[in-house]
């Protein structure tokens, strides 16, 4: 959570968590703020502390809902996510506002978020409705084999910060549509912006109970969001550490997919447009204040255009305006909180103290607009010795580690000497390499001559190694899979 400095001197607005139909305050009437990141004087809101009880009581009107919502007709399930698809649209200025009060993002990518849910939502309205078994064909002739998709019950809903609304929309559309009943808990750094979601679901007419949210610290909620036993699937967006937690946590008869960190790499051949590459890197890296978890954060780059590449990093680099998330033309906003400040600024001293370069970047910066908001100018590091900290491990800021190579068998190897695979990307113009790099690379989501952040909606999305659980794939058609159980019925007449 993020910390607050200050002494309040207007009245903070209450939000209360949604169970069974009802916003009220949790059981224990404690609550948080949430605040915001470019100006740490600015209270978002004041947010329900839960604990289990209240858990307990999202869990139980859930469980009770599932009954009836489970054999409502897939069309009535779907005129409520588009109806609350609308309430997004015909609000997406006042969303997104309030998006970047919360977490700190360009108002103009608060939009694109505020309309790729809305848009996530109707996607999984269509997709939903013709999601169904198979039919078998088999010898006997009075004998009909198939089979039949059901939803599993309650799930449970964990998300993180940085895609506070479309992380939620692409989970939460797909276990709704299928006819789940869902428990949602999101970061407590973006919780108004995941409430206005519930709230358009409400506004939507969702039946009481189909749809719960409680906010709260981890340590006092999560455990029982992972193990009540009523708990059929836990779909969860975050850090590995929490990942690597909850899966060991659920039940046996509990499923989980996780989508976890990231180390993703962008290799600069020696053939590729440099220009490009410089750009794809700056957009990877940077944007969102480098807190994608698809973000660029290892470029390996040919000795041979590594100056060039360097070159044309720093200058494209040094053009972006930091600030505030309201201010026309500003590409850098503030990080999301301060554990994420302190987090960057602590793997720039890594990178120092293993041997790199600091090229560029790299600082905090704290005076003028910058002063009450968790701003650091993004940092390049050159001479990056691969085995090195900043190398290995995930940062989630603005940080790009550049390292040399003599051949793409090394840029290969050393791409793929970490233990995360969630994005990958090769910048060059020789279709033979480009071919083998989306054999070679181990990652969920392949790119070439492109970022390595952004994927589309209707195609499948999750990571390999310990970027995912790599059950099942978020995103697309497929992202319905995790949500239903397949029973096979031999018909005989
Ligand atoms: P986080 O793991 O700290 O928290 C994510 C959510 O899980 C929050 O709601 C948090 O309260 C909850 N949580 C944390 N520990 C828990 C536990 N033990 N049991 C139950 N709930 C728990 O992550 P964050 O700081 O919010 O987000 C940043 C991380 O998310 C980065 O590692 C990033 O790579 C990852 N991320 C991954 C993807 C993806 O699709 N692979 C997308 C976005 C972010």
């Amino acid at each position: 959570m993020k910390k607050v400095i200050v002494v309040l001197t207007t009245k903070v607005a209450t939000f209360n968590n949604y169970i069974n139909g009802e916003w009220q305050e949790s059981v224990n009437k404690k609550s948080f703020y949430s605040v915001n990141p470019a100006n740490n004087e600015d209270i978002v809101g004041s947010f329900q502390a839960s604990n289990e009880q209240d858990v307990q009581l999202a869990i139980e009107a859930a469980q009770k809902a599932f009954p009836s919502w489970s054999q409502i007709a897939p069309s009535k399930r779907a005129s409520i996510l588009n109806q609350a698809a609308s309430i997004l649209e015909q609000n997406v200025q006042a969303l997104a506002e309030e998006l970047t009060r919360e977490e700190g993002k360009h108002v103009d990518d608060a939009k694109n978020e505020v309309i790729r849910s809305a848009q996530t939502l109707r996607y999984y309205a269509v997709e939903g409705q013709s999601f169904t078994g198979e039919t078998f064909p088999n010898d006997d002739s009075n004998m009909k084999v198939s089979t039949e998709r059901e939803p599993l019950g309650v799930v449970s809903v964990i998300t993180p910060w940085n895609f506070p609304l479309s992380i939620p929309a692409r989970k939460i559309a797909p276990a709704l549509i299928t006819g789940n009943t869902v428990v949602f808990k999101p970061s407590s750094d973006t919780p108004l912006i995941a409430l206005r979601l519930v709230e358009a679901l409400d506004k939507a007419g969702i039946p009481k109970g189909v749809i719960n949210f409680v906010t709260g610290k981890a340590s006092d909620v999560g455990d029982l969001l992972v193990t009540h036993p009523a708990v059929r699937a836990v779909t969860f967006t975050g850090s590995t550490a929490a990942g690597e937690d909850i899966h060991k946590k659920a039940g046996f008869t509990t499923r989980t997919q996780m989508e976890l960190g990231g180390k993703n790499p962008l290799i600069v051949m020696d053939d590729a447009d440099i220009n490009l590459a410089a750009t794809l890197v700056v957009n990877g890296g940077f944007s969102l204040t480098g807190q994608a978890c698809t973000g660029t954060s290892r470029v390996i780059v040919l000795r041979d255009v590594k100056d060039e590449f360097v070159q044309k990093l720093v200058e494209k680099t040094s053009a972006l305006k930091i600030g505030h998330g309201f201010e026309p033309g500003v590409k850098i906003g503030p990080l999301a909180n301060e554990k994420q400040l302190k987090n960057v600024l602590k793997y720039v001293e890594y990178g120092k103290q293993d041997g790199a370069t600091l090229e560029y970047g790299g600082v905090h910066l704290t005076s003028g607009e910058y002063q009450k908001g968790f701003y650091v100018k993004p940092a390049i590091f050159t001479n990056v010795n691969p085995n090195s900290r900043i190398a290995k491990e995930e940062i989630f800021g603005p940080v790009v580690a550049v390292i040399e190579v003599d051949t793409y068998e090394e840029a290969i190897a050393i791409a793929n000497d970490v233990e995360y695979g969630l994005s990958a990307s090769i910048v060059t113009n020789n279709l033979r390499i480009a071919n083998q790099f989306t054999k070679d690379i181990q990652a969920g989501t392949v790119k070439v001559n492109r970022t390595t952040t952004g994927n589309l909606m209707n195609a499948p999305f999750g990571g390999l190694k310990k970027s995912s659980t790599s059950t099942f794939r978020e995103s697309g058609r497929v992202g319905l899979e995790f949500f239903t159980q397949l029973k096979t019925v031999y018909m005989g007449y």
